[in-house]
């Protein structure tokens, strides 16, 4: 259970982000649902969380920017005086071969995945060390344990979040702080209905539970890794990904 714990979601509007926030509220926390550009689909997910009879509140911020992050994070504290849970799950693609790849896509996909971990982790963790407990969940994905053609942004940023979730982990530590990492595989959302019927029947394949993945695979996860029972648990990389990267 939840209750009473403060959980920041960033790009909590769409995707796995809106099914750890559903989730988070079903089990008693108090949302913060971040999001950058869907400021409708964020009310949706705000609206649905009341009805259940869930808390939630939305705050826009583009993660990829330093100072956005430090006002949203200051903006959070000062409501509700506290942080237990930061998911930083707001992540986008921009695909191409290396060839075509352009530097503005490259550091576009690295500025918002890689970076905009970093910005809400360095302003939430001041919070979380003052409180001296706290719990990071970092969304990488099996792009980036096992690297994959046309995605050489995608899989250095989540990678790289891999890098930062053990770093973290080992700094933030000795205050009571978890850090940790899920690496979904194929995931049913808006970010891959957009690949092709062909990649869609390559990636099955290499699937060995035979299904694509669905939000609420993630979300279940996190909240595991966002419990008191997990509390042992820290700098790890929990694949969720009916087996791709074995
Ligand atoms: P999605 O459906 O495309 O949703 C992305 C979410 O991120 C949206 O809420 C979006 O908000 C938000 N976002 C994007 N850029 C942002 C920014 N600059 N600042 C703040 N929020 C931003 O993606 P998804 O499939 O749910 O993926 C969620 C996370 O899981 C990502 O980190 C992704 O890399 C990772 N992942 C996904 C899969 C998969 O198969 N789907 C697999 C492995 C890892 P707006 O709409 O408001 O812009």
């Amino acid at each position: 259970m939840l209750n009473g714990k403060i959980a920041v979601v960033t790009g909590a509007s769409r995707g796995i982000g809106k099914a750890i926030a559903m989730k988070f509220a079903q089990l008693g926390a108090t949302v913060v649902i971040n999001y950058n550009g869907s400021a409708q689909k964020a009310e949706e997910v705000k609206q649905s969380i009341i009805a259940d009879g869930g808390r939630a509140v939305i705050k826009q911020c583009n993660v990829a920017d330093y100072d956005a992050c430090e006002a949203f994070i200051k903006e959070v504290i000062d409501q509700f005086g506290r942080i237990d849970i930061l998911v930083n799950n707001a992540g986008i693609t921009k695909d191409g071969l290396i060839m075509r790849m352009s530097e503005e896509d490259f550091t576009n996909v690295v500025d918002v995945n890689l970076k905009g971990t970093f910005h809400c982790i360095r302003f939430a963790s001041r919070q979380m060390m003052k409180q001296r407990s706290g719990r990071i969940i970092n969304m990488s994905s099996v792009v980036g344990i096992s690297g994959n053609a046309g995605q050489i942004n995608y899989a250095a940023s989540k990678a790289g979040v891999i890098g930062m979730t053990k770093s973290a982990a080992k700094e933030l530590a000795s205050r009571g702080i978890t850090v940790n990492a899920i690496a979904p595989g194929y995931i049913e959302t808006d970010m891959t209905n957009v690949l092709s019927d062909k990649v869609k029947e390559e990636t099955m394949k290499q699937i060995p539970l035979g299904r694509l993945g669905q939000t609420g695979d993630i979300a279940a996860a996190a909240a595991f890794l966002a419990s008191d029972e997990a509390g042992y648990i820290t700098g790890q990389v929990l694949a969720v990904d009916g087996g791709m990267a074995i």
